[in-house]
């Protein structure tokens, strides 16, 4: 309907927004049967605000896939919030960042990262920055590993349809490999994973404190068929200096000296100097 408080009546006999100068209103073609009939027209303002809501609207949509996808990504909700904009800038964070910038060329080209170093170097967070920055753009990422996998495998009858489910996610995030039991059984699921994963043509990353020579040496032939997989997969990145862990234990041991020296004590500022600075 023609809201008449907005509108004005032009000099062809259309009604006018008052607004935007559009007319609101348009005549059948003059060879209709409805003749010189009017029909309703949408004007720039009433354009303009389905434009709005259509966005806010697909926005919305976006945002509720992509936490969605999160949420079936992650299995600890803490890694919901690892991202690049709050990682330190390292030349590893700024390989894993091209990595997911050159994400179409990557997945053609079935490249993953094997993500390898010590204990607590901060391999699974630059993991999830992956992982986050892809799902952001609703690309389908699973981030478990394998002593998740072999529990969550153990009662299933048809063990085929959760290896392949692994392999249908555009990328597949395998954490801490080594750390799960190393029984014919389990080396038997860990190989069906990622031989499926292989022969599905998509990328795989895998996180490991095995050292990279370890990998490549291993003679176990169980093991072995594994990682040579792996290595045709994942391109090894290393990830070491100085443990993540530590900076952050260096980190809270500034803000605590930062705390006891606003209360004017010195003194325990020195026995946190002298007991506290070990990383962990
Ligand atoms: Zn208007």
């Amino acid at each position: 309907m023609i809201n008449q408080e907005n509108t004005y009546l032009g000099a062809d006999g259309l009604a006018y927004c008052k607004i935007c100068g559009e007319p609101v209103e348009a005549f059948f073609p003059p060879d209709s049967i409805l003749g010189m009939k009017k029909h309703f027209r949408q004007c720039a303002c009433i354009r303009q605000k389905r434009e709005v809501e259509e966005k806010a609207y697909k926005e919305r949509e976006h945002r509720e896939l992509v936490e969605r996808n999160r949420k079936i990504c992650f299995e600890e909700p803490r890694m919901y919030d690892w991202n690049f904009e709050l990682a330190e800038k390292t030349t590893t964070i700024e390989k894993a960042k091209e990595y997911t910038a050159n994400w179409n060329d990557m997945k053609k080209n079935h490249i993953g990262f094997l993500l390898w170093g010590p204990i607590g170097t901060g391999k699974s967070y630059i993991a999830c920055c992956i992982a986050n920055a892809l799902l952001n753009r609703e690309i389908t990422v699973k981030m478990t590993n394998f002593n998740t996998i072999i529990d969550d495998m153990f009662p299933l009858e048809d063990k085929t349809e959760y290896i392949n489910a692994l392999a249908r996610y555009e990328l597949l995030i395998l954490d801490d490999l080594g750390t799960e039991r190393s029984s014919e059984y389990a080396l038997g699921i860990v190989f069906s994973v990622i031989d499926r994963r292989y022969r599905s043509g998509r990328p795989l990353i895998v996180t490991t404190n095995l050292p990279i020579k370890q990998l490549k040496e291993e003679t176990n032939i169980e093991k072995k068929r594994i990682y040579d997989r792996i290595l045709e997969m994942c391109v090894p990145l290393y990830v070491g200096g100085s443990s993540y862990r530590s900076d952050i234990a260096h980190e809270k041991m500034g803000k605590m000296k930062t705390f006891f020296a606003t209360a004017e004590s010195s003194q325990t500022e020195n026995i946190i100097e002298q007991t506290g600075t070990k990383t962990i």
